[in-house]
């Protein structure tokens, strides 16, 4: 998974001073390139056979799309505050840059069906363990997290429920 690196751009200082910000969308520019770096998680879809694919917004929707897509999986959308019409129910957590708030619609799952986790990037975990409780909260079934990049210094994973698994391509 090195040489996917070379389509990872660094850019210090953004959006905050002291983050080195992870810019993958070369990746996507390079269709055949994506498809190679996503094989691992197709597998792991094919294995693990989700009812739903959550993505998280917004760099999460791309990679968690294109697989409900492909699998033919429902999707669903875990959104920032105001943005999901109906009823709700989010979550506050911290950033590695500040703090935010994820949403989910409150019946987009049927109860105890299987769900994944998808989001571009695993840093200090608090995205996607707010992400997971909300799909615990709605009544899913959570099995898992999978992730296009890991940055291991920040022990995002410690924050995830250690029972599920925690699948990331590329580790920094
Ligand atoms: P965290 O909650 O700390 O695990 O942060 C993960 C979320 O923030 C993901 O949705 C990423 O898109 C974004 N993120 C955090 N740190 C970075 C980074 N260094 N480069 C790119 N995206 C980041």
């Amino acid at each position: 998974m090195e040489k996917f690196k070379k389509y990872i751009n660094e850019i210090k200082d953004f959006p905050n001073e002291g983050i080195v910000f992870k810019d993958i969308n070369p990746i996507y520019k390079e269709p055949k390139t994506w498809n190679e770096l996503m094989m691992p998680l197709q597998k792991l879809i094919s294995t693990t056979k989700p009812d739903y694919i959550a993505g998280i917004e917004s760099r999460g929707f791309i990679s968690a799309s294109a697989l409900a897509f492909k699998n033919e999986i429902a999707f669903i959308p875990i959104r920032k505050p105001n943005k999901l019409p109906g009823k709700v129910i989010g979550v506050n957590y911290k950033l590695e840059y500040g703090e935010d708030r994820l949403e989910i619609q409150q019946n987009s799952i049927k109860k105890d069906f299987k769900v994944i986790v998808i989001d571009d990037l695993l840093a200090t975990g608090g995205t996607a363990g707010a992400a997971g409780k909300l799909i615990r909260e709605v009544g899913g079934n959570l099995i898992g997290y999978a992730f296009l990049v890991e940055l291991t210094e920040l022990q995002g994973r410690k924050k995830l429920d250690s029972k599920l698994f925690i699948e990331s391509l590329i580790k920094y």
